[in-house]
């Protein structure tokens, strides 16, 4: 069993196959999926698609691209949609200093915002952080994230950003890029990142694994990034797809993970391995 930790079904590139896409990734062992609303004109599309499904969850927030759109109105209807018990995390929020489509100090301000309401709504956060790490970095203590904790997703900083992610009560998740014949650097980092710590996501449509790169992602494809996952951190696949989807469970509070089970997660992650 896996979980994609991370997808956006409500994106048009699924509109025309959405229930075959679902049906793949459950024969191909995805029990769970999570689908990112990223923007106020998807939130609802999300929801419905969660609602509609026991097997997909939903994950709503405004994506740092759209910072620069939150008005007064969106955070009364965020919270308000957010109080659903299909809504799992806040997110994707953060900052974007790659493509910058929002400016730079508004960013910063509505992740600021963004952390504070997921403290008051008791939801953790799904992070993007894309060449802004220090500025993220200093965010997330400032803004006492560690009250809610949360997941960085498609994570790209380094081994020592990671380290301190996981102390404040952080997941780290693994994209397909991880399957990319050039992250060579990204997989040392994995390997040293504790198995306890680790996602593993699609953020379907984009970042395709290998042998499918090029081509649109979708949720049954996170198999080959766990595969790689599993190669990395040298331990048979099964385990693999075990420890990540119990740590899914665990950082999402799905309803259905066995109280045994989560006794034995709790422990603190260890650092001894690999390090
Ligand atoms: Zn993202
Ligand atoms: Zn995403």
């Amino acid at each position: 069993m896996l979980i994609d930790s991370h997808a956006h079904l409500e994106m048009p590139e699924f509109k025309k196959d959405l229930e075959a896409v679902i049906q793949r990734a459950k024969q191909s062992g995805v029990e769970y999926i999570f689908t990112v609303g990223t923007e106020r004109k998807d939130w609802k599309r999300a929801l419905e698609i969660a609602n509609s499904h026991p097997s997909i969850y939903a994950i709503l927030g405004v994506h740092p691209h759209n910072a620069k759109e939150i008005d007064d109105g969106t955070y009364p209807i965020l919270k308000e949609l957010c109080r659903g018990g299909k809504v799992k995390a806040l997110g994707e929020i953060g900052l974007d200093f790659f493509r910058n489509l929002s400016p730079r100090d508004i960013q910063l301000k509505r992740f600021r915002e963004q952390i504070g309401l997921a403290r008051e709504l008791r939801l953790p956060i799904v992070v993007h952080d894309r060449e802004a790490h220090q500025e993220a970095m200093e965010i997330l203590k400032s803004e006492r994230a560690e009250e809610c904790g949360g997941i960085i997703h498609c994570f790209s900083g380094n081994y020592e950003m990671a380290k301190v992610c996981i102390e404040m009560g952080f997941y780290i998740s693994i994209p397909g890029s991880i399957t990319f014949k050039n992250a060579e650097g990204f997989r040392e980092i994995v390997k040293k990142i504790p198995l306890e710590s680790l996602l593993v996501e699609t953020d379907a449509p984009f970042l395709t694994p290998e042998p499918f790169r090029g081509k649109r992602n979708e949720p049954s494809y996170v198999r080959y990034t766990a595969q790689k996952v599993a190669e990395i951190k040298k331990v048979p696949f099964e385990k693999l797809a075990e420890v990540t989807t119990a740590n899914a469970m665990r950082v999402y509070k799905l309803k259905d993970f066995g109280k045994g089970e989560e006794a034995r997660m709790s422990e603190a992650p260890s650092f001894t391995v690999g390090e």
